[in-house]
């Protein structure tokens, strides 16, 4: 969870004790007016009662006095709304006005003789009652109003601010542009703990470090403004404020780190617990609460990772890159382990738009469902050492579902796959291919397997061999991205492929670079001489295909005309190339 949902649901559980009461800060003007007409109608009082004026209705005589019990009335409710809408000074106000009153209904009975009117002191005092009963009422909603707010930003095993308080402090601080520090704390091996010793030793442990913590807080002996929070199991973030220097920083820091140090004695037994910590500083290099908290988090965790007993580390960017290496991964590997890993077949044609057959590429969804692009898996799959699964699987499905094709349109038209160079030369892939073109109905001469250049001439003679081998069976070779690597003439002339492969960015520049486009069709030329068919690679517009039709391309691939498609779409690509 966010740092910034567990903000929003602070606000959320704010408003909703706000809404028990019913002094939803209401406006001051309020106060004033409600308090005017209070008063107003306390003074209009004695000049009604006293009155001489009387109104004729149909008749009748009506004496002005007799409305006096109307705003007697009037005035009580103002009483009871300032009460209960303005707390404290509502209720100390309509308290004294409504005492004030009592003397002068009496002093008004004695003036006229007129026993009928002490009833108004009755009505008084039951009115000073009711506004008692509302305002006791009113402070103890108050009372559980204070302490489910203090629950609600409180760790309750250890009393420190719990997660909620902390990013209310840190968006707080940002929100005025105070530089602070946060400092994530993970302490190492406290499931170990649990599971060992129970968790009421677990409970200790935390009340223990907590409390040392909270002293260093509360006392201010590092000399910084520090806030220190448990986030949540053995999660704690310190904030800290007004250091002058990177040294106070750290002096203040090497002070918490301190305290696990030594050993804590609880009931008797003796103790040791290490943690991780991971630092970043406000503004220079995080500048909003999400990234402030997951980039000390990121450091905290490149901290553990070291093994290394309370090991600190301060937030690089670097970690970022690294993190983003192990989410993809974790989502290779789960997409290999839940057989997720699907390809699309981009299909590529002659000069006249006749099939030729299609280019298997690798095709993995992240947890999202979002496409991860291959040029930013592949690499990783090939650095962490599970290409070759990767590989597989691709080849596999597709190969499968293209020998089904073939068989079933009748049309001869190629696979190619892409297979990396590390796994090529695997003492198993040989086998492997085997025993997929055995389950798959797709006849070797169909298969092409692409090499790209740049990897392939690090171990030539060893990957000549391969190749070799592959070439007997009756399947083609494509040398991938040509004209990237570095080839030299002579090992091109001796390299088995059956087709070149230049490379998009050359075919991208040819249009307007007059070299880019000799460069190409002296790659053509090469490739000719040595018997070799050439396709130009991410092919987008008809210039293109005008001007490779011109230097004597022999294929072309690309969007312009056929982006990488899904099986159902592959298959009407060769139906319709069948019936043509
Ligand atoms: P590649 O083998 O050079 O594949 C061609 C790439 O160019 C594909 O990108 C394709 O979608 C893209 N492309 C084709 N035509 C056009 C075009 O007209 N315009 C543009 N902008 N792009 C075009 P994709 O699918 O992202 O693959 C990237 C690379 O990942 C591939 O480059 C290949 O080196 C590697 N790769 C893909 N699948 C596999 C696999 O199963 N195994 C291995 N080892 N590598 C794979
Ligand atoms: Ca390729
Ligand atoms: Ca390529």
């Amino acid at each position: 969870m966010t740092m910034n949902n567990n903000n929003s649901e602070k606000r959320i559980l704010e408003k909703t004790l706000e809404n028990l009461s019913f002094a939803k800060n209401p406006p001051k003007l309020g106060l004033v007016l409600l308090a005017m007409l209070y008063l107003a109608s306390y003074f209009a009082m004695p000049f009604l009662v006293n009155s001489p004026f009387a109104v004729d209705y149909n008749g009748t005589t009506i004496g002005i006095d007799s409305f006096a019990g109307v705003l007697s009335s009037i005035f009580n409710v103002f009483a009871i709304f300032l009460t209960l809408y303005y707390g404290d000074v509502g209720f100390s106000i309509s308290v004294v006005v409504l005492i004030l009153n009592i003397p002068m209904i009496i002093s008004n009975v004695m003036r006229n003789h007129n026993l009928g009117n002490i009833s108004g002191v009755f009505t008084t005092l039951v009115t000073i009652l009711t506004l008692i009963v509302i305002y006791v009422n009113n402070k103890r909603i108050e009372k559980y109003q204070d302490k489910l707010m203090k629950q609600a930003v409180t760790d309750i095993l250890t009393g420190l601010p719990n997660r909620f308080a902390c990013a209310e402090l840190v968006e707080d601080l940002i929100k005025k542009n105070q530089p602070f520090a946060v400092l994530s704390i993970n302490l190492n091996g406290f499931s170990d703990i649990n599971d060992t010793m129970g968790f009421d030793i677990g409970n200790e442990v935390l009340m223990e470090i907590s409390s040392k913590w909270k002293l260093i807080a509360d006392m201010e002996v590092s000399g910084t403004l520090d806030f220190i929070a448990r986030l949540g199991g053995d999660e704690f973030a310190l904030v800290i404020r007004k250091y002058k220097n990177e040294k106070e920083l750290m002096n203040t820091i090497n002070m918490y780190r301190d305290v696990l140090g030594y050993k804590l004695l609880i009931h008797d037994y003796e103790i040791q617990v290490s943690a991780s910590y991971g630092f970043v500083e406000f503004p220079s290099e995080a500048k909003d609460v999400d990234s402030i908290f997951s980039f000390s988090n990121r450091a905290m965790l490149k901290a553990k990772e070291s093994k290394e007993e309370n090991n600190l580390l301060r937030f690089n960017e670097e970690m970022l890159i690294d993190r983003h290496i192990t989410e993809l991964e974790n989502e290779i590997k789960a997409a290999l382990q839940n057989n997720t890993i699907y390809y699309s077949l981009q299909p590529q044609f002659d000069m006249n738009h006749k099939l030729r057959g299609f280019e298997a590429l690798a095709r993995i969804k992240d947890k999202r469902g979002n496409n991860i692009s291959p040029g930013e898996f592949i690499p990783i799959a090939e650095k962490k050492g599970f290409i070759d699964k990767v590989d597989l699987v691709v080849f596999k499905k597709a190969a499968k579902f293209v020998g089904k094709l073939i068989q079933e349109s009748g049309c001869d038209f190629t696979l190619s796959i892409n297979i990396s160079v590390k796994h090529l030369m695997k003492k198993h892939f040989l086998d492997e291919l085997k025993d997929i073109l055995d389950v798959s109905d797709l006849p070797p001469h169909n298969l092409e397997i692409e090499i790209t250049e740049s990897i392939m001439i690090e171990s030539v003679e060893k990957a000549f061999k391969c190749i070799g081998d592959l070439k007997a069976m009756g399947i083609q070779i494509a040398i991938d991205d040509f004209g990237t690597g570095y080839s030299s003439l002579s090992y091109l002339f001796n390299f088995p492929a059956t087709l070149l492969k230049v490379d998009k960015s050359f075919i991208d520049k040819m249009d307007d670079n007059a070299s880019s486009r000799k460069y190409v069709e002296t790659i053509i030329s090469l490739g000719h001489i040595m018997g070799i068919d050439v396709l130009a690679e991410g092919v987008e517009t008809e210039d293109q295909i005008e001007t490779l039709r011109a230097i004597g391309c022999d294929y072309i691939q690309g969007y312009v005309w056929g982006k990488p498609l899904k099986d159902k779409e592959a298959r009407e690509v060769v139906l319709e190339a069948s019936n043509a």
